[in-house]
Formats: C-alpha cells, structure tokens, sequence
C-alpha cells in the first residue's frame, strides 16, 4: 500500500540559524557537511510546499560585542557582524541550490554586487514562488541580534511559525551541560521566558514575538528529520513559546 505523503501543518515559517551551528566542529567559520545537512533538511520540507524563509546569524566570524571587548568600535564590529552574516547567507544560498532548490538572498544593508536588498513585498513574492529566501545583515542597525532581526522577519512576512535551530533540544530551566537536574519545558510563555531570564533569546526578540503572538519552537538542529517532523505537526520536539 502506497502511504500517503506526509501534510505541513504551516504554510510559511522563519527559521533562525545562529552563525555557531554552521560551523559544526570546526571551532570557525563554516562547515560542509552542515551546510549539506541544512540543505537536505530544508529539501525535505519544501518539497512538502511550505514556505521557507531564514534569518542567519554570524557567530561563527565575528560578534560586535566580542570584537568591542577587544577594544573595537562597536558599530563598527557590529557592521562587520551584519557583513558576516551575509557570507552565511550565499554559503546557504549556494548549498541549496547545489540541491535543486531556487534560493535568493536579501540584505538590510545595501550589498548590490552580491544579493538583494530587503523589500518586503518582493520577500513575499519569493517564498509565493517557492524560493528559499535567506535574509542576512539582521535588523540592519548595531546593537540589534539576528534573533530580534528573525522576530521582526517572521512578523513582516507573516510566518505561521517561528523556529530557532539550537544545539540543544529545546529551552531547560538552567543550562543542561552545567546542571544535570535541568528539565525541558514542552511549552512556555513569553512573559516566562522573560520572567525567568531564560536565554532563549534576547529581550528585545522576546518582546517583539510576544507583542506580535509570534509561535516559536526552539528545537535541536542537529536531530536528523526534526524540521519535518515539527512541520507536519509533531509536537513532541523542542519547546514551544508562545503568549
Ligand atoms: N548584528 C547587528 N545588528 C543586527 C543583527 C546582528 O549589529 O540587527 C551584528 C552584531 O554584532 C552581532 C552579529 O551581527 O553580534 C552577529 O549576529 P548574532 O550575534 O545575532 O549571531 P548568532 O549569535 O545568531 O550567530
């Protein structure tokens, strides 16, 4: 008996990569074998019609706040982590079009030779058209996260979900690598994330979410079929925030 295929519980979602998980174990910059990883992942969801859309973060170059520590400027470390967020960017943009999919790469600072700016209608267009589209250079201002950036990204497009890929298989009440009673929460609000200082994300992407009813799953990336597990509807993995 042929099964039938698997139903997307979302048409459209914003999923927010940090910069660390594209590096894998190579300590820096970006690793093959996740960008392949990534890309199969994203595949197997697509090809389910579902709209993707990524914010990418740039952890694996350069922080502004870790290269202010060192004495830099910090809008200028901070332009130089929205620049590396857009290497991040064509590094996903090629790695799923390597693949067969059509991708597209839009920038909040203006980078013409290499990728789009961002215009909204023209994101939305994109993803109506079934392109993977990879936003880059964050909210386009210093001192401003990727996350807050994927927050704002997922409110303008309109995403039914958001979800942040993690190292970790979802939030905990301490840090489960320092604390071994930690336990996951299945789902959590907003105002408890805030409340309880979680570091899921930061405050500002929290509150935009929170604002905006934003539903967001923080689930572990490296988890093979997790990203279609969640899409066609399992709740099982990661934690849910919501309002
Ligand atoms: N950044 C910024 N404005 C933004 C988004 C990012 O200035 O709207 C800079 C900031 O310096 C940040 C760096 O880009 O440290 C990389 O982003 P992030 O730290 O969010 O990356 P991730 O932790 O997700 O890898």
């Amino acid at each position: 008996m042929n099964q039938q295929p698997a139903k997307p519980a979302y048409k459209r979602i914003l999923l927010k990569i940090s910069g660390e998980a594209l590096m894998g174990d190579l300590g820096f910059g970006i690793s093959p074998d996740v960008m392949t990883f990534l890309a199969n992942e994203l595949k197997e969801i697509v090809d389910l019609g579902v709209q993707v859309a990524l914010v990418v973060g740039a952890g694996n170059i350069f922080r502004g706040e870790g290269l202010a520590r060192g004495g830099m400027d910090r809008v200028t470390g901070d332009q130089m982590g929205m620049l590396a967020t857009v290497i991040n960017a064509l590094a996903i943009q090629d790695a799923i079009e390597r693949i067969g999919l059509e991708a597209r790469v839009q920038s909040a600072i203006r980078i013409n030779e290499v990728c789009e700016d961002f215009i909204r209608r023209k994101a939305i267009r994109h993803l109506e058209k079934g392109r993977v589209l990879v936003f880059a250079a964050g909210t386009g201002n210093p001192f401003f996260t990727t996350d807050s950036a994927a927050a704002l990204r997922a409110i303008e497009i309109s995403a039914d979900l958001m979800l942040k890929a993690t190292k970790v298989d979802g939030i905990y009440t301490a840090d489960p690598k320092k604390d071994p009673t930690a336990t996951r929460y299945d789902e959590l609000t907003y105002d408890e994330a805030l409340d309880r200082r979680l570091g899921v994300m930061d405050q500002t992407a929290l509150v935009l979410c929170r604002d905006h009813k934003v539903r967001l799953r923080v689930y572990d990336m490296d988890r093979p079929k997790a990203l279609h597990r969640i899409i066609t509807g399992d709740t099982s993995l990661g934690t849910l925030v919501r309002v």
